[in-house]
């Protein structure tokens, strides 16, 4: 196997999720990597985290979760608001609201 090929398939959440942010992955989720706050209108995925294990996607009411870089809007964009989250909460806010307009 080639050391590429057992790096995990990180997960991210996207748009459909803000202001529905039911919490409903955070339930499913083993490795407890999606966070969020009362602050926040989304949640998010810990890429450093996420083990690619997929049980957060089908959990999710409103198809918020793809796996990194599938998002049908902006894909680049919302796997960099997840990473972004967890190093600056408030520049993650700001981007949400920008992408969410
Ligand atoms: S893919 Fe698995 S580990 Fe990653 S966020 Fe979803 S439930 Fe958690
Ligand atoms: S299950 Fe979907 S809508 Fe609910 S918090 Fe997670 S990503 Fe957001």
């Amino acid at each position: 196997m080639s050391r590429l090929a057992s790096v995990p398939q990180v997960y991210v959440i996207t748009d459909p999720c803000v202001d529905v942010k039911d919490a409903s992955c955070v339930e499913v989720c083993p490795v407890d990597c999606i966070h969020t706050s009362d602050d926040d209108r989304i949640c998010y995925i810990d890429p450093t985290e996420c083990t690619g294990c997929n049980l957060c996607l089908p959990a999710c009411p409103v198809g918020a979760i793809f796996v990194d870089g599938g998002s049908p809007s902006a894909p680049a964009a919302w796997t960099e608001v997840n990473a972004l989250w967890f190093r600056d909460p408030a520049a993650a806010r700001a981007r949400v609201d920008d992408l969410a307009r």
